[in-house]
């Protein structure tokens, strides 16, 4: 997502607004295996702040996941807030003095789209869960146990526990 600044008039204490809508590139989630499951929405104010640019935005979008437990793909929202200072490329190398994460601007355009995906990324969980109840995959059948039942468990009782079993 892009913001052209030419010509563009920031005052202070009066915030522009953007709202951008771009289709989430599966390339970047390919790695993990996973991809969009909508577009990606971006709102983004930009402010001036002791005189310098600050973005402040939000991100939502849907990603798909597979269920690290019973492996089912599964739809994982993603809500993220970030807030940026923005700086011309040129000035590039003051960016020690920022304290905030940057994003620059060149030739009067600001690139949000790394920043973006990197938020993203962050976001993904490692090993992500369909639901904290998941019971996952039988370990000897491996049939998934949500949506179905197996004998298995019943059929390996612990060998310690084997004399006990006569008993009832
Ligand atoms: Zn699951
Ligand atoms: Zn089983």
């Amino acid at each position: 997502m892009e913001i052209n600044l030419k010509g563009m008039k920031l005052s202070a204490g009066q915030g522009q607004l953007f709202h951008s809508e771009i289709p989430g590139n599966n390339e970047i989630l390919k790695p993990l295996g996973k991809e969009f499951g909508k577009p990606i929405f971006i709102d983004i104010r930009l402010e001036i702040e002791d005189q310098r640019i600050k973005a402040f935005g939000t991100i939502s979008t849907e990603v798909v996941l597979n269920c690290s437990r019973c492996l089912e793909p599964f739809v994982y929202d993603i809500n993220a807030n970030f807030a940026v200072g923005m700086i011309d490329i040129s000035l590039q190398e003051e960016q020690d003095l920022w304290q905030d994460e940057l994003v620059f601007i060149k030739d009067g355009i600001a690139d949000f789209s790394a920043l973006i995906y990197d938020i993203i990324l962050t976001q993904v969980p490692m090993a992500p869960l369909c639901s904290i109840n998941c019971k996952g995959l039988c370990p000897i059948c491996g049939i998934d146990l949500n949506s179905s039942s197996c004998q298995c468990q019943q059929d390996n009782i612990d060998p310690r526990w084997e004399k006990l079993r006569h008993l009832t």
